[in-house]
């Protein structure tokens, strides 16, 4: 079997395996910095382009911190991911702040820190108004609907609850400007998980279209675009990871064509990944429990789709490697499961394998982003580690895993225990 390679040597993996029990993440702190740096290079062009690390992918404090120390600063969606990066050390405009259908608490929160808020629907800003009054910066987001195709994941732009329509974007610019904004930024997401760099160039040119609108009709000048995140991860085999060059030179010659010749430049380019930060860099460690032969055959793993619910909750292909096999014949396909009382609790379907054991390695590829953070507890399961390789080489557990303990202490069993069992 041709394998897709790991971001970590066997012997990594099995170093950690042996210190920490199976099921857990293990995340690479060398990959994530070095493709931090390649994204911050590709844009390097642009002197405000910032990388706004979307928390809600792998929200683990030292996650973040490695990246802020590459110069990211984080995209929150709630009041954990800002206290989370407050605790980090970032304010102010190190974070932006992306929700929707947003409580007062969490915009109070994004206040206090003083982050970029990014509104999600024109109806915020008297709510705004109201909660925490007008800031001096504002960001909106622009659902551009049936202008625009989307993409599986994200679903078409005018099925998707996000953002303003076109006609609510002029309105709302000219409500803030009026309301005393003053500096203003236009934010678009209409992707997850795109391989295609031209993809993302469109939506630059989408939005700078609209920043020339602004400035013409409104007199509303832009100081940044957020193209938002998306940027997809080569899950499968046979695909390649975006260049983020092509990405960066195809965003700067639409700049150079549109923006510079009406001068409008300087005008920040932001982007706020979150899959392609970590994404690669984070794998699945888990270890072979049992086999099961009926209609189908099975391998059934000690970890479960309460680890990882991508393939589980929309059939994402997510690679599965038998550690110290990758290169031995398939002997046959297999479901790999884990042991959710639910049917799609499924890491892999008919996935053609080698011949396993109890106790091998698997491995399950790409799940540094949407993978521990998508965790829960049903069927009383518990989340796992998050472990850390140094870039020398060290292993660092940056979260334990969930206990017993941890499970039951939202509960009160005060007056149970009398039940009358059997009699
Ligand atoms: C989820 C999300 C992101 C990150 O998306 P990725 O596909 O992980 O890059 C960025 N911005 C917003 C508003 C999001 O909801």
């Amino acid at each position: 079997m041709s394998d897709k390679p790991l971001p970590f040597s066997v012997d990594v993996i099995r170093r950690a395996a042996s210190e920490f029990e199976t099921p857990f993440h293990l995340y690479d702190e060398r990959g994530i910095r070095e493709n931090a740096r390649r994204l911050n290079s590709a844009f390097a062009w642009n002197p405000g382009f910032r990388e706004y690390f979307a928390v809600k992918a792998t929200p683990n404090p030292h996650i973040v911190q490695m990246l802020a120390e590459e110069g990211c600063g984080a995209d929150c969606s709630s009041l954990a991911e800002l206290i989370l990066s407050e605790r980090v050390g970032l304010g102010g405009r190190d974070i932006m702040f992306t929700s929707n259908n947003t409580l007062a608490e969490d915009y109070a929160k994004a206040d206090e820190l003083g982050a970029v808020i990014n509104l999600d629907d024109i109806s915020h800003l008297p709510y705004l108004a109201e909660n925490i009054g007008m800031p001096e910066t504002l960001c909106f987001r622009y659902n551009p609907g049936p202008l625009r195709e989307g993409n599986v994941i994200i679903g078409k732009p005018e099925e998707a609850k996000y953002g303003f329509t076109r006609e609510q974007l002029f309105e709302g610019y000219r409500i803030a400007r009026d309301g005393g904004v003053k500096y203003f930024g236009l934010h678009a997401m209409v992707a997850s998980n795109e391989l295609d760099p031209s993809f993302f160039v469109e939506t630059a040119r989408m939005l700078f279209e609209l920043v020339i609108q602004l400035a013409e009709s409104h007199d509303v000048r832009v100081s940044f675009v957020n193209l938002g995140g998306g940027i997809g991860i080569p899950y499968r085999p046979e695909q390649t990871a975006v260049d983020y060059e092509v990405i960066g030179d195809g965003v700067r010659q639409a700049y150079d064509e549109m923006i510079v010749p009406v001068g409008l430049d300087p005008l920040d380019v932001l982007t706020e990944n979150g899959r392609c930060m970590t994404g690669p860099y984070g794998v699945l460690v888990s270890k072979v429990v049992h086999a099961k032969d009926i209609y189908k055959k099975y391998v059934g793993v000690d970890a479960c789709m309460a680890n990882l619910m991508r393939p589980g909750m929309y059939g994402a292909y997510h690679h599965v490697s038998v550690l110290g096999k990758e290169d031995a014949a398939p002997i046959g396909e297999f479901d790999v499961v884990g042991s959710l009382c639910e049917n799609n609790d499924k890491f892999a379907i008919d996935r053609p394998l080698p011949a396993t054991e109890r106790g091998d390695i698997v491995v399950i590829h790409d799940a540094g982003a949407h993978g521990h953070s998508m965790g829960f507890q049903y069927n009383g399961k518990l989340r796992s580690a998050e472990i850390l390789v140094r870039e020398d080489g060290s292993l660092q557990e940056i979260r334990r895993a969930e206990t017993l303990d941890d499970y039951f202490s939202t509960l009160d069993f005060s007056g149970v225990g009398t039940a009358a069992v059997g009699q």
